[in-house]
């Protein structure tokens, strides 16, 4: 627990399914910054994919995910608002939840952090979080233009897992047990999830 203003990560993602990536790149920023909490909020409708798995599933494996953690909780607040998901939002919402004395940190992998520029209302997401990008397989992590005092940059524990693999996995018939956590593996497979277009 920290001294101070309390601090509370913020993991963003559509989470389709929630795999280890996550979760490690979450308790290394929270270990990093001694943040008393983070926070997974699962995406609503996110503007920038084509095609997710029902918003109540995701937040539901998120749950399970995290469960096991005392530092972890989930969120609903992207899921229950209306339209698509701005990450502008996601923060304006969690100011308001946390309270304006409660320090943000935003987690974003590699791949986020070279598009943040490029996000809607950028000057006030800064305002409102400090953001943390950390290394991902496959990725340079790249804050170029982004303010130094805006983005701190982490090194992580490597872990090539992406949601898109896990969801290709399911499909073929093959494992992902250790990609994702065992109470996912099994939510999945109660579920049907990933074994058609439809999932
Ligand atoms: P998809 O393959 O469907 O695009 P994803 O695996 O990238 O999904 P998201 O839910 O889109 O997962 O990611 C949420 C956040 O977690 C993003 O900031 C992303 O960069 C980060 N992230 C995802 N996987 C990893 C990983 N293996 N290592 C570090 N960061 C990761």
């Amino acid at each position: 627990m920290s001294s101070g203003p309390r601090r509370v990560g913020v993991m963003g993602g559509t989470f389709d399914p929630i795999h280890n990536g996550h979760l490690v790149a979450a308790s290394e920023v929270a270990a990093t910054f001694d943040l008393d909490e983070v926070v997974f909020v699962p995406t609503g409708i996110p503007y920038q994919k084509q095609h997710v798995t029902a918003a109540e599933h995701r937040y539901l494996m998120t749950v399970i995910a995290t469960a096991s953690n005392p530092r972890f909780t989930v969120s609903r607040v992207d899921i229950d608002r209306p339209g698509e998901t701005y990450t502008i939002d996601t923060l304006r919402d969690l100011a308001e939840v946390y309270g304006e004395e409660t320090e943000l940190y935003f987690i974003t992998g590699a791949d986020a952090v070279e598009q943040i520029l490029t996000w809607k209302d950028v000057e006030e997401l800064f305002s409102l979080a400090h953001f943390v990008g950390v290394t991902r397989p496959g990725h340079d992590l790249n804050g170029d233009g982004i303010p130094t005092d805006e983005l701190s940059q982490l090194q992580i524990p490597a872990l090539a897992i992406s949601s898109t693999d896990c969801r290709a996995r399911v499909e073929k018939g093959l494992p992902v047990w250790y990609l994702v956590p065992d109470g996912v593996v099994q939510y999945i497979a109660k579920h049907e999830l990933y074994r058609s277009e439809d999932g």
